[in-house]
């Protein structure tokens, strides 16, 4: 680890103040904040993050961490630690899938430190990416190219990946949050904009080291999941190498309004398996007006894996997408609400 110069924000004036050159997730950017730091710290033990300045914004989480169940929907400060949301009564009966994705995320103690905010904004796991021995990568250094092409690649996205980047979006809460449609609040000198969770991380273009819309110094204060009909009966189901203390190797987030035995409305998010948290919008219109069966979940599941594009390693993921999926479907139609 280099050294650097570290403060401390009371507030989220001095913050943002603080934080001018954030950047927008550049490896590079001069200035980083920190809210758990589970991840900021790891990344720059490992060099991979080598900011001049660490603006401590930890105690923003005594105002910012609210967790509200009401008329407008669920509002949840990012400061909330991610362990308080995910046991959350409210959170739990009303929106289940929030809940689900949030605790079967690392293991107890992180989820304890860890904030929402940081959640989704944690950066890849690719291997090449994390260890700077290896010289490509795109995203670490723009232009060196991309390692995880020709060498193991089992972990990496299949869907919204090019040439310039395949890595994985890791985290949990983030597909639940794309499937049930929220919204995001930043704050930054200029003031508050809130818009849709979907349009915060960039795709990949050929620009994989600029990961997110934020503006520098931006600051994530909120999120908004709209109150709907099809909240309860809401699911994360999470399939990874081990059951606790890992990421997904896959996973789906859906939520479901029945009319009889017909889908209403169905909302779909994918996991492990893109470079972003990932709609499948297509899926989900095909089952409007339709029964959920298991033959048209699988259905379904094979729209939402269309255009997979796979390396070698990683060529089993869109069939364990597919059954992931149809899992998931199958289990929130046999909720008993
Ligand atoms: C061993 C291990 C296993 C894990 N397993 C999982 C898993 O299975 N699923 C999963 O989803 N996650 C997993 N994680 C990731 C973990 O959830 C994240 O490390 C954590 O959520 C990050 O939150 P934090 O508050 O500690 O972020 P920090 O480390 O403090 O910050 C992360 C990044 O976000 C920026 N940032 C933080 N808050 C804000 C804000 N409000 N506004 C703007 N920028 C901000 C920081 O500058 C930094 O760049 C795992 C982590 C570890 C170490
Ligand atoms: S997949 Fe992306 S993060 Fe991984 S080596 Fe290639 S460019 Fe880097």
């Amino acid at each position: 680890m280099r050294p650097f110069i570290f403060d401390r924000a009371g507030d989220m004036a001095s913050a943002l103040q603080m934080g001018r050159a954030t950047g927008r997730g550049e490896r590079d950017a001069p200035v980083q904040y920190l809210a758990g730091g589970t991840t900021l710290i790891d990344l720059m033990k490992l060099d991979v993050l080598t900011p001049q300045r660490v603006v401590d914004i930890s105690p923003l989480r005594a105002t910012r961490d609210e967790i509200t169940v009401g008329p407008q929907g669920l509002v949840l400060g990012a400061f909330a630690s991610m362990a308080a949301v995910a046991r959350h009564v409210g959170v739990v009966e009303n929106y289940p899938a929030i809940a689900e994705s949030l605790e079967q995320a690392a293991s107890a103690q992180l989820r304890n430190m860890a904030t929402l905010g940081g959640n989704v904004l944690q950066r890849t796991r690719c291997e090449y990416f994390r260890d700077t021995s290896w010289g490509a990568c795109n995203k670490r250094d723009p232009g060196s190219g991309c390692t995880a092409l020709k060498a193991v690649n089992r972990n990496h996205a299949v869907l919204g990946v090019s040439d310039a980047c395949i890595s994985q979006y890791p985290g949990d809460f983030g597909i639940a949050l794309i499937a049930l449609g929220a919204d995001v609040t930043a704050t930054s000198e200029k003031g508050e904009r809130t818009f849709p969770f979907a349009k915060l991380h960039k795709a990949v273009d050929n620009t994989p080291h600029l990961e997110t819309t934020l503006l520098p110094g931006e600051i994530i204060t909120r999120f908004t999941i709209p109150a709907a009909a099809w909240t309860k009966r809401s699911a994360y189901v999470k399939v990874r190498d081990r059951a606790s203390y890992e990421f997904a190797i896959a996973s789906a987030a859906v939520a479901v309004e029945l009319d009889g035995p017909n889908v209403r409305t169905c909302r779909i998010g994918l996991g492990g398996m893109a470079y972003t948290p990932w709609r499948a919008e297509n899926a989900e219109q095909f089952l409007v007006g339709k029964p959920l069966t298991e033959t048209t979940a699988d259905a379904a599941a094979k729209l939402a894996l269309q255009g997979a594009i796979t390396h070698g390693d990683n060529d089993f993921k869109p069939e364990l997408a597919r059954r992931t999926l149809v899992r998931a479907l199958l289990q929130v139609k046999a909720m008993d609400l």
